[in-house]
């Protein structure tokens, strides 16, 4: 069959408010023209992120109602350190209340002034816990990750070559390299068990710990199976287990393949450095068997990390995001290509080409497709990674403007992919009346969580 079902039907539904464009406008303005500081109530289609967005199952649902509120050692606690041994092989875990909290306490154990980590790509939260230590973020992904039409199979490959010239470079100060699966500021796109295979040896020979960023590990194992030589019979389980057997530690954000609302974990094989790790955790997260997490938190993410290796779950999930973005591509949208795992990036550099960088097109049609169609989207470019120039206050741009529709999981159906595809359409016809962005607020850290803008 042709037809992609979602492999589940709905037992309790969440009724959608239709707003007007008028409306839209209006709440815009008040916004400020950024989507993040609009209420959700008004917000139609919500493909802000796909972190902590997940519906959870009638099986986590239950899971929940066996949640074990004890402090300390709650059989809660127990089946999840269970799930995530079982599948991330790491013989210490450290539940935190999502991946950030995990690259905090990583990087602040791990690193110092000066020192340089290299990653495929940062995400925005890990390259700021980076910095927040004192040390530089390197992004090393390989060329064809940086052009946004490169059908290469594995775009969020890390470049090699440039890693083992960063090891040699700044020999004694890498504290961590990472991995990112898959690379979500690059796009979504994964990363083959070939590059996993050869970062890690690479580390190894320069003695450096290798760290899994592994939010969407999921997702990243189904193509794997999909598009890797030798992997077509493996069960995903199977193939992130060979992944994670060649890393040292993750960091996971439980938000994105654990199909759960909130949480994460640390993980790692080195009882020294755990120990100090525990510190941290209990200092702000809590306590080593819960870290800021419920014990029903616990419970529904032990579930979850299965269900998002479900076969029939990831097939439909990768197909759905792939029709979005080949239906675009149909219609003429530049897209960043081909679709990710996670999200259907559109290149809004090429989508406006008539708005310079500086004048934020990212921004612009993220803002337009709201006034279109009441959808939320995030613009993942100069503005949330690009710096104003200390001496001349001139915008720095990002390498990409892209903006990102990223599908929560088993939340939406197909019919509201086919109505994201008529509004993005809709807009790509009339993209010449579009015009450019800028700031009128900007914070100094992590700018587009609360920045203002005005249109040009
Ligand atoms: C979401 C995400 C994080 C951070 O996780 P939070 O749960 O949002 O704190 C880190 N890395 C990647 C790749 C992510 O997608």
């Amino acid at each position: 069959m042709r037809t992609i079902i979602e492999p589940f039907r709905i037992k309790s539904v969440e009724p959608l408010r239709m707003t007007t464009r008028d409306e839209r406008e209006r709440l815009l303005r008040e916004a400020g023209f950024n989507p993040f500081l609009l209420p959700s109530d008004a917000v139609i289609i919500d493909l802000l992120t796909d972190s902590g967005t997940s519906a959870m199952s009638a099986e986590q649902w239950a899971a929940m109602m066996r949640g074990d509120e004890a402090y300390a050692g709650s059989r809660s606690w127990y089946r999840f350190e269970a799930a995530v041994k079982d599948i991330f092989g790491f013989d210490i875990v450290m539940p935190v209340h999502q991946g950030r909290a995990a690259e905090r306490i990583l990087f602040s154990t791990l690193c110092k002034p000066g020192d340089v980590v290299p990653n495929n790509t940062h995400f925005d939260t890990t390259r700021a816990n980076v910095e927040a230590t004192g040390a530089t973020a390197l992004d090393l992904v390989i060329a064809e990750g940086r052009d946004p039409t490169s059908r290469h199979p594995f775009k969020g490959n890390l470049d090699v070559d440039r890693l083992r010239a960063v090891l040699a470079e700044h020999r004694g100060r890498v504290p961590v390299c990472m991995l990112t699966l898959t690379n979500n500021s690059g796009g979504g796109q994964p990363v083959s068990m070939a590059n996993a295979r050869a970062v890690s040896a690479l580390c190894r020979e320069f003695g450096v710990p290798f760290y899994i960023d592994a939010c969407r590990y999921a997702e990243n194992a189904w193509f794997i199976k999909m598009r890797e030589e030798g992997y077509s019979d493996k069960r995903p389980i199977d193939i992130a287990r060979e992944l994670f057997a060649l890393a040292d530690g993750c960091t996971m954000s439980a938000k994105k393949d654990g199909l759960a609302n909130i949480g994460g974990f640390l993980a790692t094989r080195d009882e020294r450095l755990a120990t100090r790790e525990r510190d941290l955790l209990i200092l702000t997260e809590g306590f080593t068997t819960y870290g800021g997490l419920a014990g029903r938190d616990l419970d529904a993410i032990a579930t979850g990390l299965y269900e998002a290796l479900d076969e029939d779950y990831l097939r439909y999930r990768i197909r759905s995001v792939v029709w979005l973005g080949e239906r675009l591509l149909e219609a003429g949208v530049p897209i960043m290509e081909p679709p990710g795992g996670h999200a259907v990036y559109l290149d809004a550099r090429r989508f406006l080409s008539h708005v310079a960088p500086r004048d934020l097109p990212g921004q612009s049609l993220v803002v337009e497709l709201y006034r279109e169609a009441g959808i939320r989207a995030v613009e993942i470019g100069t503005v949330m990674f690009g710096r104003p120039d200390p001496a001349t206050g001139e915008e720095g741009v990002a390498p990409l403007d892209l903006v990102r529709l990223a599908i929560p999981r088993r939340v939406y159906t197909q019919s509201h992919v086919e109505y994201v595809v008529e509004a993005v359409t809709n807009v790509w016809h009339r993209r010449d009346a579009v015009r450019g962005m800028r700031f009128t607020y900007q914070a100094p850290t992590l700018r587009h969580f609360t920045a203002r803008f005005a249109s040009l």
